[in-house]
This record gives C-alpha cells, sequence and structure tokens, in this order.
C-alpha cells in the first residue's frame, strides 16, 4: 500500500442519517468508506474487508455496539481491528466497562465533536498506513531473500555442470596426449589430433562465453557499433550455427524484409546473440525440426524471431529462462554441454544494444518463439518525403 492510497473504515448504525452524518465528517481523510446498517452486516462487510478501523454505534438493536465487538474480538481476522465506540451518553458510560473488556479502544460521545472524532481516527489511519508499509517491505524482502536463494542453487548447479563439462574435454586431452606418446601413434595421429582439436575447441568455446558474462556484468564489454546491413548480420548468424542445425537435420526458413535494414550495432556481438538463438533452437528441437528466424519493421524498432517447434517451455520457467545458470531442468540431456549462461548473456548484448528480448511459448512440446526488438537508427527522408511530416 502507498502512503496516499486511501484507508478503508467500516462505520456501523443502524440509522442511515448518522451513517451519512459520520461519513460527512470523514470527507476529506482520504478514506474508503464500508457502511454497515446492523451487526450482521458488519460482521459480512468485515469477512471481506480488512479495515483500518470500526466507528461502531452502540445502541443498535439486535446485536449492540459493544456485542458486535466482542465478535469481533472472538475472530482472528477481525482480533485486531481498532474500534471507537459512539456513545449516547450517561446510560451508555455505565456499560463502558464492558466496551473496555471487550477490547475497545476508544469512545466519542454524542453529539460527535468532529475535530475530536477526526483527531482520533487520523491515529488509527497513520497506524494502519505504517503497518501495512511494514508488511510491504516484509513482502519485498521475503521475494528479495527467496531470489538470493534461487541465484546460490542456480550457481551450485552452474559449478557442478561447470565441474562436469569441463572434465569431459580435459580427460579427453589427457587421453589424446597419452596415445599420441605411445608407439606406433602415428598411423592415427590425424584422428586423434582432430580429436582434441574439437575437444579445445568446445573447452575455448565455454571459457568465452564465461568471460564475456563476467565482462557484460563488470561493464567491461564496449560495442563496436557502426552503420550494418542486417542481413550480413543474419548470414554471420547462419554461419555460425550452421553446424548444429545440419546435424540434427532441422530445416531453417529466413523471412527478411525486401529492402535493405540497416542498424547501428556490433557485427559480431549481434551475430552472436542471433547463433545462440539458433543454436538453442536446434538443441532443444527434436531432429528434423523447423527453425524460422524473420525481421520486421514496426515504427521505430526492428523485431527478429527465432522460432522453433521443439521442446517448448513450460509458462512458469518462462521469465527466468535469461537469468544466469538457469536450465530447464528437463532440457538438460539436450543442453550439448551448455552451462546455462547463453541467454543471460543475449539478453546482457541485447540490452547493451538498447534492445529487449522475450520468450513465448505455448509449454512443453509446444516449440517456442525469442523476440529481439532493436531500436533503429532514424532513417533519412528519401525523395518525395519532407521531414517533419508523416
Ligand atoms: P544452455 O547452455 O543450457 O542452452 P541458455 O542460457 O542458452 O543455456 O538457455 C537456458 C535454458 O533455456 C536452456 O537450458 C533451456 O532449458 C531453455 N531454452 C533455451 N532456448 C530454448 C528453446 N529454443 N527451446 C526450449 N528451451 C530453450
Amino acid at each position: 500500500m502507498n502512503a496516499t492510497d486511501p484507508v478503508p473504515v467500516l462505520l456501523v448504525d443502524d440509522l442511515p442519517a448518522n451513517l451519512l452524518a459520520l461519513e460527512a465528517l470523514l470527507e476529506g481523510e482520504n478514506v474508503t468508506i464500508l457502511k454497515a446498517g446492523s451487526g450482521a452486516e458488519a460482521l459480512e462487510l468485515l469477512l471481506a474487508n480488512d479495515v483500518a478501523l470500526a466507528l461502531l454505534d452502540v445502541q443498535m438493536p439486535e446485536i449492540d455496539g459493544f456485542e458486535l465487538a466482542e465478535l469481533m474480538r472472538g475472530a482472528e481476522r477481525t482480533r485486531h481491528v481498532p474500534i471507537v465506540f459512539v456513545t449516547a451518553g450517561a446510560s451508555d458510560a455505565l456499560r463502558r466497562f464492558r466496551g473496555y473488556e471487550a477490547g475497545a479502544v476508544d469512545f466519542i460521545a454524542k453529539p460527535i465533536e468532529p475535530d475530536i472524532l477526526r483527531s482520533k481516527a487520523r491515529v488509527f489511519f497513520d497506524l494502519y498506513r505504517q503497518r501495512r508499509q511494514i508488511a510491504a517491505q516484509r513482502d519485498e524482502l521475503a521475494a528479495a531473500a527467496a531470489a538470493l536463494r534461487q541465484a546460490d542453487a542456480n550457481k551450485d548447479r552452474f559449478l557442478a555442470v561447470l565441474a562436469h563439462e569441463l572434465r569431459n574435454p580435459v580427460a579427453a586431452l589427457m587421453s589424446g596426449l597419452d596415445l599420441l606418446g605411445r608407439p606406433r601413434a602415428a598411423d592415427q595421429a590425424e584422428e586423434i589430433r582432430a580429436r582434441m582439436d574439437r575437444m579445445l575447441f568446445h573447452l575455448s568455446r565455454m571459457v568465452e562465453d564465461l568471460l564475456d558474462v563476467s565482462r557484460v556484468s563488470e561493464g567491461k564489454v564496449s560495442l563496436r557499433t557502426a552503420p550494418i546491413e542486417l542481413a550480413t548480420v543474419v548470414a554471420s548468424a547462419v554461419e555460425g550455427s550452421r553446424h548444429g542445425i545440419e546435424a540434427a537435420g532441422h530445416r531453417l526458413t529466413i523471412d527478411l524484409p525486401d529492402v535493405p535494414i540497416v542498424l547501428d550495432a556490433d557485427h559480431t556481438r549481434l551475430a552472436q546473440v542471433l547463433a545462440n538463438l539458433l543454436n538453442n533452437a536446434a538443441k532443444y528441437t527434436p531432429e528434423g525440426g523447423n527453425i524460422a528466424l524473420s525481421a520486421r519493421v514496426a515504427g521505430n524498432t526492428l523485431e527478429l524471431r527465432v522460432a522453433d517447434d521443439g521442446l517448448g517451455i513450460p509458462p512458469e520457467k518462462q521469465p527466468h529462462v535469461f537469468d544466469m545458470f538457469m536450465q530447464v531442468e528437463d532440457h538438460r540431456r539436450n543442453a550439448q554441454g551448455g552451462l546455462g549462461i547463453g541467454l543471460a548473456l543475449v539478453r546482457q548484448l541485447v540490452e547493451l544494444h538498447g534492445g529487449t528480448i522475450g520468450v513465448e511459448s505455448a509449454g512443453i512440446g509446444q516449440g517456442c518463439t525469442f523476440t529481439v526488438t532493436l531500436p533503429l537508427p532514424l532513417q533519412p527522408a528519401g525523395p518525395g518525403e519532407q521531414p517533419g511530416r508523416s
């Protein structure tokens, strides 16, 4: 609740004219007023509403104000609602004792002095606001603590995956070296070197990604932006992901605008973004799937989409796929040595370009679509167009 939100207050009186008078007295107090004409009606309202203060007329038929207060004190939900009894005079005063027993907070006598009512009420409104703010801060802290715990768990899992992923190529390199050192290794030397080469490539890519992530997080990556043509970036990205796409027998379609699109961007980094999305589409789509890369201009932005008809992402995981070290549990066997940092890096690089990235998926097995939006540089007015007019 914001300090400026209206505070809910309950007025209970069997006489409608009194309710209206009380309401008028609280006008301008930034309150939301709930009115009840009987104790039963008040209890019903209290079931559905949290209130900062209840102003109870003492003399009411059926359930009187004191009885209502007792009922409120008896229920967990309403036990702590502050109560101000509106009393009619001396006979009521005799019953004050009962009121205190019921946990009453205060009394105000009829005829009501407006200033007294307002100053009493304000104390409770302030208390209510403070309580709400503390509750909101507590919720924020709890959410922050949960996010930290999740980040910590992700990091632990990442370290385990990293260790596992490093062990394989390191073991392969060691056994390659061992084999090369053996007599009669010459026959197989070429094959062994090729395997070692693949392992080294895998290792160095992993290390590069890790370094990239930490460099970007520390703000040490600066883009080398220049006017570049979208088609050339797409060509580089496709080149960088061709192997994965072809190895899995996927069909890739590319749909770009007919006119050349010029971006103010870092060619290598943008190609890295698209290649990463294409590689993911290839990894997380069962063999023989369809991957579509498309681009369209929407106002002053370029929308780039990479869609696949693969494993999809469950809705609850979608907001988190761009978090560091985040991997969907059931996808891990498709990750091909991925460490859950690719999309975190992609998001950082897109944001460095002043863009955004999001994902949509109808759920498991339904494929998914990643959309990158990038700002387009202001295009010079073409012939026949007049600047400043649309
Ligand atoms: P990884 O190295 O695990 O591929 P990423 O950061 O690139 O890490 O992706 C994070 C997670 O998001 C992946 O582990 C996977 O679970 C999910 N994911 C990414 N792209 C796709 C996709 N095209 N289809 C389904 N899931 C995906």
